[in-house]
């Protein structure tokens, strides 16, 4: 009898799925880039190999993908954005694209003709610098288009609000009510009257009597935010101030495999903090799709409604140096709360005076608290000079948005003047000094676009080009640097630098396909990169051409 000739090539098959034929890049973990050709995904949703031209794959799989030469880059990290108030921003009014204060109150005018079972107004994204107004809007405008009914639009920053006189008469606030600490309420001239916004810690007085939305408001809000991260490549998000109620959406969503996104939670305060984590940080949760590592606080407030808290007053207000949100010892304190329970501690500051004073601080708390700590500074915007080399010291995170950089510049100019701007939006010398750089958005106050990020911090321009070599151009940050710093830098912000942020063995199987080589398109390439497909864990989260079919897909009759 003949033997049955055994087939020589005959491997032992291997589970999981080769993607193959890509033009792939991905950081090397040394600060580089590396290009691949192909990869393995297990069947538990890592990468089990990288092939390079000329490597050997294996010749049986359960599945093969031809990647048709199509460009694959890590998922990117958003390292500082708000999951909820994205979500929230797409349900509500958004303002972000009116660019006149009469523009804003004929969209507010049509939001609540449109909807008038709403018993708030609610909404965001305005921002008088961008309607050329020289001054902040007014109750007594908002009353014109309003109705009657209460209305509390959030400016574009999160740090001031806009309320009608129906929202102070429901929250009781009148001329007798001081400013709290922290915060500000703006007076009509002459008088003690409130004129409508609130900046900072003020806006507490009114936000705290908004109708607190709903469990599954808070479902459709978490969906919606997944949606926008997924079609602009986002697989991680580091969300600064994370509620108990918003970590129980994240619960809830991940409890019936609808949670898609990796979120890694800050909590807004000591309360929080304690309500979600109990005695510690949490471990990774659902296939490492939720994780709770720290606290996030807030020291000062932001440029645009002078609320950063700044060493020497602002240029075109010598009345002010900011509005601190607390001193010294009071963020030691809460600091040393969370370090205590080895909590990770975020700091949002964004004046010189605060990146100072969040410095003084590490330097004291690395006394008691040693070992791998990762302070992080969110946004360190303004950075005296002379406080540049502290962030190499400790480890210290910048966690920065290049986005802000772009619609920022003029603002800053006008707040701190010419002489103030050498340590503005510094990264490269933050990097420089020894600073790791984690880059993200601060969604929904920019956009969640990890790419038009990356052409920020290359060119220091914004998508008009200007200003025509690029703004504070010695700051302009390498190609590697800043895809690093929206990959690997992110996650080693968060903890994750051993699974997230590299396409590598072992690594979980986070990659999309773009239209854009990042390491050879131009910036404006760049900036309009397209996300062609989102995987996350080794599965297709997301594909332009389902989202394109949907469009496409006829409505049925009625
Ligand atoms: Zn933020």
């Amino acid at each position: 009898m003949a033997r049955k000739k055994k087939a020589p090539e005959a491997e032992p098959p291997v589970a999981g799925t080769l993607i193959d034929n890509v033009d792939g890049l991905t950081p090397d973990g040394k600060g580089g880039i590396e290009h691949f050709t192909g990869f393995l995904i297990t069947p538990d949703g890592h990468i089990g190999q990288v092939y390079h031209s000329g490597d050997k794959r294996p010749q049986r799989v359960d599945y093969k993908l031809d990647g048709q030469g199509r460009v694959v880059v890590p998922g990117m990290i958003d390292a500082h954005g708000h999951v909820m108030p994205t979500g929230f921003a797409k349900m509500t009014l958004d303002l972000s694209a009116t660019r006149s204060l009469d523009e804003a109150l004929s969209r507010i005018a049509a939001w609540t003709a449109a909807h008038p079972d709403a018993p708030w107004i609610l909404g965001t994204g305005w921002n008088q610098m961008l309607w050329g107004l020289g001054r902040m809007p007014t109750a007594a405008e908002l009353d014109a288009v309003t109705g009657g009914k209460p209305a509390w639009l959030t400016r574009v920053d999160g740090h001031a609000g806009w309320a009608n006189s129906a929202a102070l008469e429901a929250a009781g606030i009148t001329a007798a009510t001081p400013d709290p600490a922290g915060g500000e309420i703006l007076r009509v001239t002459g008088g003690r009257k409130p004129a409508g916004v609130f900046i900072d810690a003020a806006t507490a007085l009114v936000g705290d009597k908004v109708p607190k939305p709903r469990p599954e408001d808070r479902d459709t809000a978490l969906g919606e935010a997944q949606l926008a991260f997924l079609a602009q490549g986002v697989t991680a998000i580091a969300d600064m101030g994370t509620s108990i109620e918003d970590w129980q959406a994240f619960r809830r969503a991940a409890d019936l495999g609808h949670l898609r996104i990796r979120i890694v939670a800050y909590a807004a305060g000591i309360d929080n903090m304690r309500l979600i984590g109990g005695p510690g940080p949490t471990p990774w949760l659902y296939q490492d799709r939720l994780k709770m590592n720290g606290l996030k606080l807030f020291l000062d407030g932001a440029l645009g409604s002078r609320g950063a808290w700044l060493k020497q007053p602002y240029a075109d207000d010598a009345k002010t140096t900011g509005l601190p949100q607390m001193n010294r010892t009071q963020l030691g304190n809460l600091m040393s709360r969370a370090a205590i329970d080895n909590f990770q501690v975020a700091v949002h500051a964004i004046g010189d005076k605060a990146n100072a004073t969040v410095l003084d601080a590490i330097d004291e708390l690395s006394e008691t608290y040693k070992g791998d700590r990762r302070w992080r500074i969110e946004h360190a915007q303004i950075v005296d000079p002379a406080d540049i080399a502290r962030f190499g010291e400790h480890g210290v995170i910048a966690s920065m948005q290049p986005q802000h950089e772009a619609s920022d510049r003029l603002m800053a100019e006008a707040r701190l003047g010419p002489d103030r701007l050498a340590g503005a939006y510094a990264w490269k010398s933050l990097a420089a000094a020894g600073a790791t750089l984690a880059f993200g958005s601060d969604t929904p106050v920019e956009p969640a676009l990890p790419f038009e990020g990356i052409a920020v911090a290359i060119t220091r321009q914004g998508d008009d080009g200007q200003p025509f070599l690029g703004w504070q151009p010695q700051e302009i940050l390498s190609r590697e640097a800043a895809i690093n710093a929206y990959t690997t830098g992110a996650a080693y912000a968060m903890f994750a630098e051993d699974k997230l942020g590299r396409i590598a063995k072992g690594y979980d199987a986070d990659f999309l396909f773009v239209d854009a080589d990042p390491m050879l398109a131009t910036p404006e390439q760049i900036r309009k990169t397209k996300v062609l497909e989102t995987w996350i864990g080794g599965q297709r989260a997301w594909a332009a051409q389902d989202e394109n079919a949907k469009e496409e897909k006829p409505s049925e009759a009625p």
